[in-house]
């Protein structure tokens, strides 16, 4: 049998490495929005911009052509920010073939209709198989081949046991689980936490501060899973504790360093402008607080978080606010 094409559509860190996971087991073409990204990964092996001097494998293929990834896929990944999904899929409508499942790299919520990345697909593309990948995965240790693991969250666990082995590898270990909007929420709602990590790196209040905002900030991302119908379990393995561990601590953290600058003194625009690139939890931890005053969840650490990226807050009083705890709370 022809073995099962893989097309990842966007060239940013982490849909870039997930391409070369995939090209190391299968025929793997990833789409750009920007040709010169493309070009320079079938001439150079490398995309500059967003993996510096990273080798690719030399069996990736890239494309700017949307037609062309929509043509090929077998199965289709879907490594674009949040607010960009929508717009990516849209052109793929009556060009992917029936039943092509879809992997979700994306981790926050769509702005505007509250939507998870793989609600945001299944809208676009209705029909199709839909899960996600998701667990502590800094894109650049993967890229380095350092060792890792990751989840593959699909509903019905025979499509999620036939795309295990293509991103699977030696130093990469695929885990499944069928609570897809657990482990989806995990990814998009420890994002928050780790603008919080940033601010206390920054303002530098200490590891007992820090590993509170951890554990509480767990707490607090299971209380607002299970009200909507996870399992609290989910939240302890890889896409909950896992990566909210990786993304607190990991200086390559796009949304700790976002915190960091804020601790700095610059603004949220500035802030974000210095990054360069989209950290998820900005615009993810208002519309998070939406939805748990909706559930009537209490979510104290993604509340400070959403008035610091609202600028009503300063990092140093969302600080001072976390620690004003109500002696008798119960953990
Ligand atoms: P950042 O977007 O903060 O870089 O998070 C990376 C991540 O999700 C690691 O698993």
């Amino acid at each position: 049998a022809r073995p099962v094409r893989v097309v990842v559509l966007g060239s940013g860190s982490w849909g870039t490495t997930v391409a070369g996971l995939a090209a190391q087991n299968t025929p793997t073409l990833l789409w750009s929005r920007n040709k010169e990204i493309a070009d320079e990964i079938n001439i150079d092996r490398r995309n500059h911009r967003y993996l510096g001097d990273r080798r690719l494998p030399e069996t990736l293929r890239a494309t700017a052509d949307i037609n062309e990834a929509a043509h090929e896929a077998d199965v289709l990944v879907v490594g674009v920010p949040s607010y960009a999904v929508r717009a990516a899929l849209e052109p793929l409508a009556h060009e992917l073939r029936a039943w092509v499942p879809i992997v979700s790299l994306t981790k926050g919520l769509e702005p505007g209709t509250r939507l998870r990345p793989t609600q945001v697909i299944s809208a676009c593309l209705p029909g199709h198989p839909v899960g996600l990948l998701s667990g502590p995965n800094i894109a650049s240790e993967i890229a380095d081949g350092k060792a890792a693991a990751s989840v593959i969250a699909m509903q019905d666990d025979s499509v999620g046991t036939a795309l295990q082995p293509l991103f699977a590898s030696k130093l990469f270990r695929v885990y499944r689980n069928t609570d897809v909007l657990g482990c989806e929420l995990g990814g998009i709602l420890k994002n928050i936490v780790a603008i919080a990590a940033g601010m206390a790196e920054g303002l530098r209040v200490g590891d007992n501060t820090r590993a509170m905002v951890l554990s509480r900030g767990l707490a607090e991302m299971t209380r607002l899973g299970e009200a909507m119908g996870a399992h609290a379990r989910t939240f302890a393995g890889l896409t909950g504790m896992g990566d909210l561990i990786a993304t607190c601590t990991s200086p390559a953290s796009r949304n700790r360093r976002l915190g960091e600058a804020l601790a700095r003194g610059l603004s949220v625009d500035e802030a974000v402008a210095e990054l360069g690139q989209v950290a998820e939890g900005v615009r993810t931890a208002p519309t998070v607080m939406e939805l748990a005053r909706e559930v009537g969840v209490e979510m104290p650490i993604a509340a400070e978080v959403a008035a610091v990226v609202g600028g009503h807050r300063s990092p140093a009083d969302a600080y001072r606010g976390l620690r004003r705890v109500t002696p008798g709370d119960e953990e």
